[in-house]
């Protein structure tokens, strides 16, 4: 039987004494709450950069500006109008994602174009954040396809790997491997030498807009929704999400695929 959850309170009752009340908070009430909290999250997610866009607004419309200070504007406009689109996106992928418990296309996806196209949006990422960027590896043990959607599983690859690349230092390292397990399944990692991440951190990371730094998120354009998309990804493709990490330590973001999920093309080595 599932464990009931309650909700108990002392009600002042006669001389010196209390009485325990309780009550059961029902699933439905409970799915109500994770309601509201979502959508103050959301408007809350919006309200920031659309604060931000008019004020720049309000400033380039009441101040004469030389050219080159109207520019600068500008650019910060452009960049706040980019931080919401990118979370309408991530918003609309996840609902989506939440809509059907199958991926919408099911297809056998090469396991090296998603590395390659993988490390191409890396290489860019990189380049964009950090002045000197980081040393970025990418290995595979064979060259497996995946039964799929290429569009999530891109999307879950990159999302694991864009995060590595936010948060690990530039003179640092990130291993992007894909491995073949005895059993026929296979595991695609991204190992980082980040900050790390302290365990109390790590069962609530792959909740929606749950983030353990939140300013270090916003600045290198997180939404909070990357690790809900990529567990929703590997759980519609029977696929499990591992996260292994140590504050100083780096993490180690893994998504374990079954046999039944994975078959082999040309083997390299
Ligand atoms: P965000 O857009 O904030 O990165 P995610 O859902 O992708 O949202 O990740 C949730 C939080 O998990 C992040 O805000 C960050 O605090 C933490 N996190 C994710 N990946 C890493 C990583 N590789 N190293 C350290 N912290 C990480």
């Amino acid at each position: 039987s599932k464990p009931v959850k309650l909700s108990v309170h002392l009600h002042p009752y006669g001389e010196g004494r209390s009485l325990l009340l309780s009550r059961d908070i029902t699933a439905v009430e409970q799915a109500e709450a994770m309601r509201r909290d979502f959508v103050a999250n959301v408007s809350h997610e919006i309200r920031t950069p659309l604060t931000v866009l008019s004020g720049f607004v309000e400033t380039l419309q009441s101040l004469p500006l030389e050219v080159q200070e109207r520019q600068r504007y500008l650019d910060l406009m452009a960049q706040q109008a980019l931080r919401m689109q990118t979370l309408v996106n991530d918003l609309l992928t996840l609902s989506r994602l939440e809509g059907s418990p199958l991926p919408t296309t099911q297809d056998w996806v090469s396991v090296q174009t998603l590395m390659a196209q993988c490390e191409q949006d890396a290489r860019d990422l990189s380049g964009l954040l950090w002045t000197r960027p980081q040393a970025l590896r990418f290995e595979q043990d064979a060259d497996s396809q995946i039964a799929g959607s290429s569009t999530e599983l891109h999307s879950a690859m990159s999302n694991l790997i864009g995060n590595a690349i936010r948060y690990t230092p530039a003179d640092k390292s990130i291993d992007v491997r894909w491995q073949v397990l005895p059993d026929g399944g296979a595991v695609f990692s991204v190992k980082d030498q980040g900050p790390g991440i302290a365990p109390e951190h790590i069962p609530r990371l792959t909740e929606r807009f749950y983030r353990v730094d939140r300013s270090r998120s916003r600045e290198t354009g997180g939404t909070g929704l990357g690790l809900a998309i990529v567990k929703h990804v590997a759980q519609r493709h029977g696929a499990e999400l591992g996260i292994e990490s140590l504050p100083g330590n780096g993490s180690r973001f893994s998504i374990t695929f079954p046999a039944q999920r994975v078959r082999e093309n040309v083997v390299r080595h």
